[in-house]
């Protein structure tokens, strides 16, 4: 397919779609790009603890779209919940914003108050990204379906403009420090936060005002309203099928998933730990188990419920990928946590004598999509016209591969620098244009792979096996983080002081106006608690 052509065949409702994306991925890319040096600098969590809770919570925004999917397919319909979670996602940021704010009043406070914000965030997340991209398929009727391929493309670039577009202005807000001093202000985050509320805001007014005059059906009528008044029925492929699950087998199901969820979470948590720093753990210690019994569970009801070889080998095949690309994910989400720490602490960051901010090292990955989103489109047209296309599964190989080469040359280039080495960052500019390559030989291939293989009326289960990889994925990228050695870690450095911090929080110790003084010195800011 001639995809530049195409491109200028698409309903206006696609740009409406785009802008909106955009909007919502500039907020929650450019909140993730402070989050965690917020969390380490500000809050003063250490480091593996921020790294873990980074990918409870990545992993949680990913295990929601099922919920938020659900009750806008039975209940609220595609457009309610669009709005429903911008919303949520910009209150969410204000509440970072606040938490930014206050915590050098009250810290045990600040905190609490930017779990409540993570938590409102994920809901949103779960409610806005699946019903944003089951809404660009709704736009083409059966006949045009074929228009989908490109129509993903130009969305994928809209996604990562806006990723592009959040983790410039948020770290330039947000991530700053004194030209004198070279010191953090560890006071300007809140600024990353509010950018990132108000761009949520905006996505979520442009679509209120524009959605009933373009998000329609070439007559006019409405597309994603309410499911039961849902007038765009021509526009949905027909199908009315629906999967039929025998009592028993959801009871075996139902069974199963509790079992495991209690097995999992006693065994691998061990203990309730509501303290912050316990806090990430014990979201791990959920999700895992939840991840787990929730994808055994549905490829025993599923499986069960298939009719031939043919549907079982090609469920088979959908599982397959889906466990893969959990390693693909892992490794790619330590943009906001190692690499970020890496970017801050031992990275000489200097462009063309201009110092870039730590939190904005991550934009290579959005600029590299951008750029190459259609680059690939168009080499995959033309393999495909020469009979030399590589098959979905080969592909996302390739992206497994090639996500594994850049860290073999990030590790290459580390292992000399000893403690005190800068890594030059073009090495980091070169990790992000291999990701990106493999994320665009992965990515979007996986979410239409799935669509090709899985029998219709299992499809949405399926897609949501596939995100429940996806926030397996998130999980473990925030394990793997703990485990780079801390080098930003306030609790370290405080111990290079002789103090322990813990300590020092606890109010068990008081600090002499001289380790105060070091404190400063060392951007600890304990004299605020
Ligand atoms: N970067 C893409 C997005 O934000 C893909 C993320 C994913 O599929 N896990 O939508």
């Amino acid at each position: 397919m001639d995809t530049v052509q195409a491109q200028s065949r698409h309903p206006k409702g696609l740009w409406v779609l785009f802008g909106t994306e955009m909007w919502e991925r500039f907020n929650f890319y450019g909140m993730r790009a402070l989050l965690t040096l917020f969390m380490v600098n500000s809050l003063l969590i250490k480091e593996a603890d921020a790294a873990i809770i980074y990918g409870g919570f990545l992993a949680l925004c990913y295990l929601t779209p099922l919920l938020g999917g659900f009750i806008s397919d039975k209940y609220i319909g595609n457009r309610n919940a669009i709005l429903v979670g911008g919303s949520l996602m910009a209150i969410g940021q204000f509440l970072l914003f606040i938490s930014a704010s206050t915590f050098s009043a009250n810290l045990g406070s600040a905190k609490l108050i930017m779990w409540l914000a993570l938590f409102i965030i994920i809901f949103g997340n779960g409610f806005f990204k699946p019903n944003i991209s089951s809404m660009v398929g709704s736009l083409y009727p059966k006949e045009e379906k074929s228009k989908l391929d490109s129509a993903f493309t130009i969305f994928y670039m809209g996604i990562n403009m806006g990723a592009f577009l959040g983790q410039f202005i948020c770290p330039y807000l947000g991530d700053v420090k004194d030209a004198a001093t070279g010191a953090r202000d560890i006071f300007a985050f809140k600024w990353g936060f509010l950018a990132a509320s108000i761009a949520m805001i905006i996505g979520t007014v442009t679509f209120f005002i524009l959605k009933n005059k373009y998000v329609v059906t070439p007559e006019g009528r409405p597309i994603g309203g309410l499911p039961k008044n849902n007038t765009s029925a021509d526009f949905e492929d027909g199908e009315t099928q629906t999967a039929n699950f025998s009592g028993k087998s959801i009871g075996i199901a139902g069974f199963l998933f509790v079992t495991l969820f209690f097995v999992f979470r006693y065994v691998l948590v061990g203990e309730f730990g509501f303290t912050s720093v316990e806090m990430g753990k014990l979201i791990k210690g959920i999700i895992y188990p939840f991840i787990y019994s929730a994808g055994i569970s549905l490829a025993f009801l599923i499986m069960s419920s298939a009719e031939n070889k043919v549907e079982r080998q090609r469920i088979w095949v959908i599982y397959i990928v889906s466990f893969f690309i959990i390693f693909f994910w892992a490794a790619f989400e330590q943009a906001g946590s190692s690499l970020t720490f890496i970017a801050d602490n031992q990275t000489d960051r200097n462009i063309l004598g201009w110092n870039m901010p730590p939190s904005m090292v991550q934009i290579f990955n959005g600029i590299f999509v951008v750029a190459l989103a259609l680059p690939f489109s168009l080499l995959w047209d033309k393999l495909r016209a020469k009979g030399k296309e590589p098959v979905s599964p080969m592909k996302q190989a390739i992206g497994l591969g090639l996500i594994a080469l850049s860290y073999f040359i990030i590790a290459h280039n580390v292992k000399d620098l000893g403690n005190t080495g800068l890594l030059a960052i073009k090495w980091l500019m070169l990790l992000y244009l291999i990701q990106t390559m493999g994320e665009l030989c992965l990515s979007p291939i996986g979410l239409s792979l799935v669509g090709k293989l899985a029998p219709k009326r299992f499809a949405s289960l399926l897609y949501g096996v596939f995100f429940i990889s996806n926030a397996a994925g998130y999980a473990l990228a925030g394990s793997l983080g703990a485990i780079i050695p801390a080098t930003g870690d306030k609790f370290e450095k405080a111990e290079k002081l002789g103090i322990n911090l813990q300590d020092v929080l606890d109010k068990k110790v008081t600090l002499t106006t001289e380790q105060v003084a070091l404190f400063e010195k060392e951007q600890i800011p304990i004299e605020n608690t």
